[in-house]
């Protein structure tokens, strides 16, 4: 399978010479799109169907403002909302949180994520950066979230805040990946 080739391949090419390293991890309600963006960003690629409960850690080999830096994303799994947190909440060194902009349900779940992430956070002086994600944005014309109310949800829980589509947009979704990894190396 292509997806384990990659990250058996970074793997294998994370050697001494990079400076940093750099933990993100994707939470969201189930088909909400975290694992097809993951596949988008370490492979350019979209795939449209895989099994929903993998979880797991992929690993690649990033240049963000000209720094090297190894990127690890966990992909996760949760059958209903925010359990067995402590696998992901202190390894992250940033949260993406992902809803899909054509589901109301996952938006609520997303709400969940944060309540989580921000009563870990308030533990800690330097809070991990936390980004909400509306994915899906192809899907436009079935949206049930507006973008104000996802704009709304991300100042409530400081959180960085953008729309997107997995199966489009390489370039925005590694923006997004970058961002986070911005934010986490400001942390
Ligand atoms: P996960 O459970 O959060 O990992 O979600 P998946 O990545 O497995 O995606 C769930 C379903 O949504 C799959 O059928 C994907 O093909 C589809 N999907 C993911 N991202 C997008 C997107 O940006 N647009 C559309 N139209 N479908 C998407
Ligand atoms: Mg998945």
């Amino acid at each position: 399978l292509m997806f384990g080739k990659v990250k058996t391949l970074n793997l294998a090419a994370a050697p001494e010479r990079c400076a940093s390293e750099c933990n993100l991890v994707l939470l969201g309600a189930t088909g909400s799109g975290k694992s097809a963006l993951i596949v988008k960003f370490l492979t350019k690629r979209f795939i449209s169907e895989y099994d929903p409960r993998l979880e797991d850690i992929y690993s690649s080999e990033e240049m963000v403002d000209q720094q090297p830096v190894v990127v690890r994303v966990m992909d996760t799994y949760d059958q209903d909302g925010p359990v067995n947190t402590e696998r992901y909440l202190s390894w992250a060194g940033a949260f993406i949180v992902v809803y899909s902009i054509d589901n109301q349900e996952s938006f609520k779940v997303c709400h969940k994520y944060l309540e989580t992430v921000s009563a870990h956070n308030k533990a800690f002086k330097s809070p991990t950066p936390i980004v909400l994600l509306g994915n899906k944005l192809d899907m436009d014309r079935y949206r049930q979230v507006s973008k104000s109310d996802g704009e709304e949800l991300a100042s409530r829980f400081s959180c960085l805040f953008f729309e997107i589509s997995a199966c489009m947009d390489f370039q925005g979704v590694q923006q997004v990946f970058h961002e986070a990894v911005r934010r986490s190396r400001r942390g």
